[in-house]
């Protein structure tokens, strides 16, 4: 199925009325660990009166230690086709589980990209793929865990990764850089990888997602994390800073001025305990920003807009929160801010991605171009894309994914294998 649209450019949270459909520009995704998808909904059962990101991880580091790359193609391929079928037109991947689990590379050392660059091909989601650069298990510098093993590079081993990858990008694939965390990379190790990248690369890191991280740092490196980062890398548009949850008035301030995107993703925020984003401090800086689905306990971005606005009412007994001069609606203000980050956060110019919305729900009866974007964020629970266009070619129709099935089954398959005890 590639029926060729019109090719009408959308512009930033532009949706118009066509025969199909309220027609609106296709969603970016701007943080994914697909691996993560099998183990949603695993993690909720208490194990600890404290249970916390770090009992979590250590839930996700077993999932994590059963997958080869035949089980990351069949979950990564799943979930492709949620994003779809939800509306988002790509993804940035920040992928660090590289190696087999013993920490041995595979044969092919890209053997793991590569399932996850097939997932995409086959789905027709635009990927920037973004390897991560994975060296200690702490801001101490202490060697990898044995369940860390597979995710480790030395500098040099991950720049031939980083160039054998970066050779098979084309139309729908981006390839980047990722730093795992300021406690997975020493100081030295960072430096040579940024001076080693193509002007052009993105650079994603994870970010004072924890209090323990920002105290780590502060006790190691005497400065907050995007304190020390902002010291310490010429940061600017190329970089998306993932989650940066816990900033002072100066780290906000810092960031929006560098001109980088804060990946947001507030569902998993929400399910690993993170905190909460300082987005009204943000927006006033004029920060830029995106939505991620990270652990993809959720995958929509109808959730990840809504509860990012929630969280800030909840927190502040306020409503409508996330509005700027001259647009006082708040989901027209969220998607607007989430497609402007977009290409800087991804290296795609999408302009021809859309998503088609489904006019004759009910929820949009008697809809106009003015209320129609707020009634799809806050009322919608059953899906509302019906079709999604990504490079002008036809993914998604009638609000299903064509290989939704088969997909779906080899999933199944790989979900039993890896649950086996
Ligand atoms: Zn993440």
């Amino acid at each position: 199925m590639s029926t060729p649209t019109a090719g009408s450019a959308a512009t930033p949270a532009t949706i118009e009325r066509t025969p199909e459909g309220w027609r609106a520009p296709g969603i970016a995704n701007l943080h994914s660990h697909a691996f993560q998808r099998a183990m949603a909904g695993l993690a909720e059962r208490q194990t600890h009166p404290e249970d916390s990101f770090w009992t979590w991880r250590e839930t996700m580091y077993r999932m994590a230690g059963r997958f080869d790359p035949d089980s990351l193609h069949a979950v990564a391929s799943q979930l492709y086709v949620e994003m779809l079928e939800a509306g988002y037109t790509g993804v940035c991947e920040f992928h660090y589980l590289h190696h087999a689990p013993d920490g041995r590379p595979y044969d092919d050392p890209a053997a793991m990209s590569r399932a996850l660059i097939a997932a995409a091909r086959e789905t027709g989601i635009r990927l920037t793929l973004l390897p991560v650069l994975y060296m200690t298990g702490g801001f101490d510098g202490r060697p990898l865990g044995e369940r860390q093993k597979r995710f480790g590079h030395d500098v040099d081993g991950y720049l031939r990764l980083f160039e054998t990858l970066r050779a098979e990008a084309g139309d729908l694939l981006r390839v980047g850089c990722a730093l795992h965390s300021l406690r997975a990379v020493p100081p030295e190790a960072m430096h040579a990888v940024l001076a080693a990248l193509p002007a052009d690369a993105r650079i994603h890191i994870h970010i004072s997602e924890q209090i323990g991280e920002v105290q780590d740092c502060l006790a190691i490196r005497d400065l907050r994390p995007v304190e020390w980062l902002l010291r310490n890398a010429e940061l600017d548009a190329r970089w998306t800073l993932v989650h940066a949850t816990h900033l002072n008035d100066g780290e906000v301030d810092g960031i929006a001025r560098s001109g980088a995107t804060v990946a947001i993703c507030p569902t998993t925020e929400a399910n690993l305990g993170d905190g909460l984003f300082r987005l009204r401090d943000h927006l006033d800086a004029g920060g830029a920003w995106g939505i991620g689905s990270d652990s993809h306990i959720s995958v929509s971005p109808v959730e990840e807009l809504r509860w990012l606005e929630y969280g800030q009412r909840l927190a502040t007994r306020r409503r409508n929160i996330a509005v700027a001069p001259g647009s006082p609606g708040v989901g027209v203000t969220l998607l607007r801010g989430a497609l402007a980050s977009a290409p800087q956060a991804t290296g795609f110019d999408a302009t021809d991605d859309a998503i088609v919305l489904d006019a004759d729900a009910p929820i949009l009866a008697a809809a106009s171009a003015d209320d129609v974007i707020e009634r799809w964020i806050f009322s919608g629970n059953r899906p509302l894309v019906r079709e999604v266009h990504v490079a002008g070619r036809q993914v998604v129709a009638d609000g299903r994914h064509p290989q939704r099935d088969a997909v779906a089954g080899r999933y199944a398959d790989a979900l039993r294998r890896l649950l086996r005890d």
